[in-house]
C-alpha cells in the first residue's frame, strides 16, 4: 500500500508537506494552548513533523496514520531524534474510515481530506475518534483568486473550481456544520515556496542519481514544468490554512 511515486520521489527530503512551514507549525502548537498529556490523532502524518515537534515542545502523545512507508519511517525516525518515540506512534495504514479506540483531544487531518472525500467527510470522521468538547484540526486550501474557469483550476492542479473554496465560505461552512472556529494559522506565499520549489532541488538530484530509472521521464517532465506552473498558477490562486474547530 502505498501513494503515487510522484510524490514519495519529490518530496522525500520534505519533513513538512504542505505549505505550512517549521514556524508555522509551532505558532499553531502555542494558538491551542495544549496541556501536557494532550491525547492526539493525526490521519494522513506524513513524516510526523507536527506530532514530534509539539511532543516535544509541547509534552502531547499521539498516533499518526500515513499511506506512505516511506514517511511513515521517517516520521518514527524524526520522533527517536527528537527523542519522543515513546509519546508518539506512527501507523503505515489507509486512514479511510479510521476510527480511534480511545476518543482523542485533538483530531486533526492536515492537508489530506480527500482521506474521507473532502472537508465534511473528514469532518464527520474524525468526530467519531474525538472526545466531547475536543479540538478538531483541519488543514485545507482555498481559493485567495476563484480561477475564471476549470481550465485555470485545473492547472493549478485541481479538476474543477468547485473543488475548493474562498476562505470566507470554508469559514462560513463550519459555522454551517454547526462548529465554531476557534482558531486557526494560515500559510503564506513564502511556505508554499518552501513546499513547491523544494521538490526542484530533489527532484533535480534524484534525475541525477537515477538517469536510467523508469520513472526517470515523469519526474524530468514534472521538473520541466513545475516552476512556471508553480509561479503562474499555485502560487497566485491558492491559500491554505489550519483551522480548529470545536462544536457546538
Ligand atoms: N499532515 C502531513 C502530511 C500532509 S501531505 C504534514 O503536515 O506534513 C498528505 C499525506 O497524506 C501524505 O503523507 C500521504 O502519504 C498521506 N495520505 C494520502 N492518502 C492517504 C490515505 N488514504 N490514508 C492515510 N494517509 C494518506
Amino acid at each position: 500500500m502505498d501513494i503515487p511515486r510522484i510524490f514519495t520521489v519529490s518530496e522525500s527530503e520534505h519533513r513538512i508537506h504542505n505549505p505550512f512551514t517549521a514556524e508555522k507549525y509551532a505558532a499553531l502548537g502555542r494558538a491551542l494552548r495544549m496541556k501536557p498529556g494532550t491525547r492526539i490523532l493525526d490521519l494522513g502524518s506524513g513524516s510526523g513533523e507536527m506530532l514530534c515537534t509539539w511532543a516535544r515542545d509541547h509534552g502531547v502523545s499521539g498516533t499518526g496514520i500515513d499511506m506512505s512507508p516511506l514517511f511513515t519511517e521517517q516520521a518514527r525516525r524524526r520522533a527517536e531524534e527528537l527523542d519522543v518515540s515513546e509519546r508518539v506512534h506512527f501507523m503505515h495504514n489507509d486512514a479511510a474510515g479510521y476510527v480511534a479506540d480511545e476518543q482523542c483531544d485533538v483530531a486533526a487531518c492536515v492537508g489530506a481530506t480527500w482521506i474521507a472525500g473532502g472537508v465534511a467527510g473528514t469532518m464527520a470522521l474524525l468526530a467519531k475518534s474525538l472526545r466531547p468538547g475536543g479540538i478538531m484540526l483541519i488543514g485545507e486550501p482555498y481559493w485567495l483568486q476563484v480561477p475564471a474557469s476549470d481550465e485555470i483550476a485545473q492547472a493549478c492542479g485541481v479538476s474543477s473550481v468547485s473543488d475548493f473554496l474562498t476562505l470566507p465560505d470554508l469559514v462560513a461552512s463550519f459555522d454551517e456544520r454547526g462548529y465554531d472556529l476557534v482558531e486557526m494559522v494560515l500559510a503564506d506565499r513564502e511556505g508554499w515556496d518552501r513546499y513547491e520549489a523544494a521538490k526542484w532541488m530533489t527532484m533535480r538530484r534524484w534525475l541525477e542519481a537515477n538517469p536510467d530509472d523508469d520513472f526517470a521521464q515523469e519526474v524530468r517532465a514534472e521538473l520541466t514544468a513545475a516552476p512556471v506552473r508553480h509561479v503562474t498558477y499555485a502560487r497566485e490562486y491558492f491559500g491554505w490554512g489550519v483551522f480548529a474547530l470545536m462544536t457546538r
